[in-house]
C-alpha cells in the first residue's frame, strides 16, 4: 500500500471513476500528507476560480499540490489541504511532507482527495485504488511507513541514529518534521 497518510487512516469515499476520480482519506494518527512518489512539484496553490472578490475558497480541490512522477507523465493530486508545505519546482522524494490535511475547496469535512492522472488532462484519471493498493472500500487501514521505503534513506537513517546515539522515537520525530528527511540525508553525508 502506498498512502499519502501514514499510520491509521480512514477511506471516507472510494474511487468511482467519472463521478469521483480520486479516493478520499482521513488521517487518524497524523494529518501530514506525504508525496507517494519521487518527482517534481508542478503545482502548489489554490484550485482557483477567480472572481471579482478573489479566489473562491470553496471551489474544486481548494489548496492542492500536484506532483509529476519522475520518469513518467503521471500526475499525483493531493487536494483540500489546510496548509501547503511544498513549492512549485521543488524536487520531492517519496515520503516527503507536502501538506497538511484540511477541508479547503469543495469539501464537507477534513480529508485528502488523492487522485492520479496519466497526464494533466482531466479526462485521463486512473484507478487510484489499484495503483496505490489502498482498498476501494470505506474503512480504517494502516500504512506502516517503514514497509515500503527507499534503501538509501534507510541506510542514512541507520548511520545518523548510530552516530548520534538517538532512540527510535527521536528518529521518528525527526523524520516527521517538515525537512527531517532532508536533514537526515545531509547528516549522513556529513558523517560520510
Ligand atoms: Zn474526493
Amino acid at each position: 500500500m502506498n498512502s499519502p497518510l501514514y499510520g491509521k487512516f480512514r477511506v471516507s469515499q472510494g474511487y468511482k471513476g467519472v463521478s469521483h476520480k480520486g479516493i478520499d482519506l482521513v488521517g487518524i494518527d497524523s494529518k501530514e500528507i506525504h508525496s507517494t512518489v519521487d518527482g517534481i512539484v508542478e503545482v502548489a496553490r489554490w484550485d482557483a476560480k477567480l472572481g471579482a472578490s478573489g479566489i473562491d475558497t470553496k471551489y474544486g480541490m481548494g489548496q492542492y499540490v500536484r506532483v509529476k512522477e519522475e520518469n513518467t507523465n503521471y500526475r499525483y493530486y493531493f487536494g483540500h489541504m489546510s496548509q501547503i508545505l511544498a513549492t512549485p519546482g521543488q524536487k520531492v522524494k517519496k515520503g516527503d511532507a507536502i501538506g497538511i490535511e484540511g477541508r479547503t475547496g469543495n469539501a464537507t469535512g477534513s480529508h485528502v482527495h488523492y487522485e492520479i492522472r496519466r497526464t494533466t488532462s482531466n479526462a485521463t484519471f486512473l484507478n487510484v485504488s489499484e495503483l496505490s493498493g489502498i482498498p476501494n472500500q470505506l474503512g480504517i487501514y494502516e500504512q506502516n511507513e517503514t514497509a515500503d521505503t527507499d534503501p538509501d534513506f534507510e541506510e542514512a537513517k541507520r548511520k545518523v541514529q548510530e552516530k548520534a546515539g538517538l532512540d527510535d522515537n527521536t528518529m521518528r520525530y525527526l523524520q516527521e518534521y517538515r525537512y527531517g528527511k532532508e536533514l537526515i540525508r545531509k547528516l549522513a553525508a556529513a558523517i560520510g
